[in-house]
Parts: structure tokens; sequence; C-alpha cells
């Protein structure tokens, strides 16, 4: 029997979670349930954009086939328009040339949004320590989750996309990208020891 994914295993929308759609719709005047219906909302339609790069794109294309069918987790709209997408996975290696083009398709996706960094090279650079590659994505862009691994199992990212779900469910209010770049995990990676490319990258020792 095939291995069954993390999450619901029938594929479907359960009537747990249409409950729970009717119960915050019944509660829509109470304070704080318009954010409540609206991340419920959001956690069930996220388009990705997929910034496949390398050989973990392949591995991505195997998350969204048929066998593990991304589709039932309501995340299937995979669509090259970062101006209606609002989940920007990265998957493969980021050299110098690419990461202008990644900032910049990050930055014309509409708010809010999140990423989630697939693969060795997407994370840190991998095995590829030279000065032609970048040392990690989140150099130029907040990264929420981080999929270790060369090549990761779809089945990873997939648990990476469920929990963002359920980080989305539970939020009361969204981050912009700009206040996520205040949070303190972020200002950590900020402060990582910046290469003279990072540096140019970012405009200067910001
Ligand atoms: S992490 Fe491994 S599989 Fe993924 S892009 Fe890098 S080398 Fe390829």
């Amino acid at each position: 029997m095939r291995n069954q994914p993390p999450g619901d295993p029938s594929g479907r929308v359960s009537l747990a979670d249409l409950n729970e759609a009717a119960e915050m719709v019944r509660e829509l005047k109470k304070p704080g349930a318009m954010a409540r219906f609206v991340n419920w909302s959001r956690k069930h339609s996220l388009w990705p954009m997929p910034f496949g790069t390398a050989c973990c794109a392949i591995e991505f294309m195997g998350m969204v086939g048929s066998s593990l069918d991304l589709s039932r987790f309501g995340a299937e709209f995979v669509r090259f328009s970062p101006r209606q997408c609002d989940l920007m996975i990265v998957a493969g290696t980021i050299t110098g040339k690419m990461a202008p083009v990644l900032k910049t398709i990050y930055e014309q996706m509409a708010e809010p949004k999140w990423v989630i960094a697939m693969g060795a090279c997407a994370c840190t650079g991998g095995m590829f320590n030279t000065y032609s590659v970048l040392q990690g994505c989140d150099r130029i862009i907040p990264v929420d989750y981080y999929v270790p691994g060369c090549a990761p199992r779809p089945e990873a990212v997939l648990y990476a996309i469920l929990e963002l779900q359920k980080r989305i469910g539970n939020e009361t209010r969204v981050l912009t990208s700009k206040e996520r770049l205040r949070e303190p995990w972020i200002r950590g990676i900020k402060g990582r020891g910046r290469s003279p490319k990072d540096r140019l990258l970012h405009g200067g020792d910001q």
C-alpha cells in the first residue's frame, strides 16, 4: 500500500473543517472573528509560486503530482504569476545571477506572503560553498520554513505546508513582510556574516 502523507488521509475537506467554518460565520460579529475567518480561508487557499532552479524542483513536481496530490490541501494552484501567489517555494541552487530575480519576484508577490526554502541549496547554499552561489535564500528574503535534505522528500515539503497552514489558521493578525523583517529571529539571520556579494545584493551594510 502506498505510504499516506501527513494530514487528512481521506484527501478531502473534512466535516470538521466545514463545521469550523460554519461556526466562524455564525460568530462573525464577535471581536476578532473576521480575522479568524479570513485566516481560515487563506490557509485553505494557498497559491504556491515555485522558484525552481535545480534538482529540488523535480521533487517539488512529485509533491504536486497524482501520488501525493497537493490539491487535497487547497494549495494546488501552482502559477508562475507572482502577483497572484502568496507562497514562494524556493527549490534549488540560487546563483548570484538568479538572486536579484528571486528578490524581484518575491517583492512582486502580494501581501500577506510566506516562503519555504526547500533543500540544502535553498537553505544554506548546500554543497556549493563558493562565491557564485548565495549561501541561503534567507540572505535576501525572509524564510518561514526550512526543509533540509538533498533533495528533501516531497512528503517533507508537504509537511512544511501543513505546518504553515496551521500557523496561518492560528494567527490573529497577519504580519506584513516588513513587520516580519523586524522579528528577532529574522534580525538574527540578517546579522549573519555577510560576503561582499551579499552586501551588493542588499545595497550596503544595513
Ligand atoms: S539541495 Fe541537492 S537536490 Fe536540491 S538543488 Fe541542491 S543539490 Fe539539487
